[in-house]
């Protein structure tokens, strides 16, 4: 089949979370099934045109706004650096600017909703002309949400798919920014309890089938947990056109054996490189050199629902108990001043290192003992995935995909360390846990081993999104 799958960020042109890790990894997984896979995003000016060769395709076009005519260019990386075939949306007015979402100091941009109806109603205009052919149209999060009612409002017979990446964020637009679309699309929109009108929620309701990215969470969501009143109508109406796929991780990128980023490599035959690599990420961060003392890593947008109100609380006791911490993110601007406080209380011991920066959070993943996750729910997450191929112990809150994958230490059994339930009791509970066994050298490897020998590949969930393709698929 002839998969278009949209996507508003997709690694390694454009990242701010696990989304743009899926849509640069799974697209390739996908197409040695036999599926024929294209890719299409904006063309951010923050893509670094000086890595990846992405020339004008030459075709060009125009949407409505409104009343408001806006041009668009279709560009594509020429030599395929990701392993599939990727068309950028170029236009000044709503994507040359620095930031995806944000400014960089994390502030929303205003004109949010206007840009992704941009590249949303350019997709359209790309398969209602026939400049692209498609059998499917594979959706991810809000940015693409209305699609899949476009589709139907245009009576494109084109199956669609929606994957949901994380449930917090729904797109929500006024009534007045939904007159800038289509009329047929706006007869369909429904709107919710605060009077607006969701993306995420009108892509639940039009989509023909729609996945979360793991089994846990499907649930989680299917039992209305965190879900307001509306919401949770909109998901128990979606029923069995709703499933879970757990989320894979891209091995060749994420391979402490190869890894371009981190200085020494290691392998489960060969873990020597692991104590290199947290003797430089001490180093680096301007720590103690105290190798024998446990590393605790974390790497996150900084958002409340990661789990830094509970993490703020516990570190002054743990600091005390002989643990060190590494901190790499960027985001709330309150959260950040409360990492750097602490990391100014305890120069030695706590390190915080502000931005997005991706060779620090593959030292991190390889150079910490314990990677830190306590989020109080987690679609999927990626971290813990990444953390069990580099040796490095998950710590996290049992819910959603942080549950599916990781289970906790029990004798010879187990890949890490799991809250019970969001509770600075229960993280403290875990970390201590954790840095018992640390004190055991011979259980903590086979820990570790256990863990990097596990197999997160795309393989066996890009079978199921394969069949969930198959599923949909319109008799000719
Ligand atoms: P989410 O999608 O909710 O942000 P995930 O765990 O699914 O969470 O994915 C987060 C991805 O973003 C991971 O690949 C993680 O390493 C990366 N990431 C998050 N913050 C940073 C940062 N400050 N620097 C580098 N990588 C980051």
């Amino acid at each position: 089949m002839k998969i278009l799958f949209a996507s508003a960020e997709v690694a390694p042109y454009s990242k701010t979370g696990g989304l743009a890790d899926v849509a640069g990894a799974l697209p390739g997984a996908l197409r040695q099934l036999g599926d024929e896979v294209t890719v299409i995003t904006p063309l951010y000016a923050d893509i670094d045109k000086t890595k990846f060769t992405i020339k004008s395709t030459n075709i060009r076009g125009s949407v409505l706004l409104g009343s408001e005519p806006y041009q668009y260019e279709l560009y594509e990386d020429v030599d395929r650096s990701a392993g599939f075939p990727i068309l950028f949306v170029k236009n000044s007015k709503w994507f040359d600017r620095t930031g995806i979402y944000t400014t960089p100091d994390g502030q929303g941009f205003h004109d949010n909703n206007q840009r992704f109806f941009f590249y949303q109603l350019v997709i359209l205009d790309l398969i209602k002309q026939k400049i692209l052919d498609v059998d499917l149209l594979h959706c991810n999060d809000h940015h693409t949400g209305l699609l899949p009612a476009l589709f139907k409002a245009e009576e494109i017979d084109i199956p669609s798919i929606f994957t949901i990446h994380n449930f917090l964020y729904h797109g929500h637009f006024s009534k007045d920014e939904s007159l800038l679309l289509p009329a047929h699309l706006v007869e369909r929109l429904k709107f919710t309890q605060w009077d607006n009108h969701s993306a995420l929620l009108t892509a639940i309701d039009e989509a023909d089938a729609i996945n979360t990215v793991s089994p846990g969470y499907a649930e989680e969501l299917l039992q209305g947990i965190d879900l307001d009143v509306n919401s949770y109508a909109h998901v128990l109406a979606a029923g069995d056109r709703l499933s879970g796929i757990v989320n894979g991780i891209d091995i060749g990128y994420w391979n402490p054996e190869k890894d371009t980023h981190i200085p020494h490599h290691y392998s489960h035959e060969d873990l020597a490189g692991k104590q290199l690599n947290k003797k430089e990420l001490l180093e680096q961060s301007g720590l103690a050199p105290d190798l024998d003392r446990p590393l605790f890593g974390l790497i996150s947008r900084l958002v409340e629902n990661k789990g830094f109100p509970l993490i703020m609380k516990v570190v002054n006791d743990m600091v005390k108990q002989g643990a060190r911490f590494v901190f790499l993110g960027s985001g709330d601007p309150a959260i950040s001043a409360g990492l750097t406080e602490l990391s100014l209380r305890y120069p030695e011991w706590v390190a915080f290192h502000h931005g997005y920066n991706e060779p620090l959070a593959h030292l991190i993943e390889a150079g910490a003992d314990i990677f830190l996750m306590p989020s109080r729910f987690e679609p999927c997450g990626l971290n813990q995935l990444y953390s069990l191929r580099y040796g490095t112990i998950p710590l996290v809150n049992a819910t959603g995909g942080l549950a599916d994958t990781v289970s906790e230490v029990e004798d010879d059994k187990g890949t890490g360390f799991l809250m019970q339930a969001y509770t600075v009791e229960e993280l403290r509970s875990a970390m201590l846990r954790a840095m018992n066994l640390y004190r055991e050298p011979e259980r903590w490897k086979a820990l570790m081993l256990r863990g990097m020998r596990q197999d997160w590949s795309w393989e066996s969930s890009a079978g199921e999104y394969h069949q969930l393709y198959q599923s949909l698929e319109r008799a000719s």
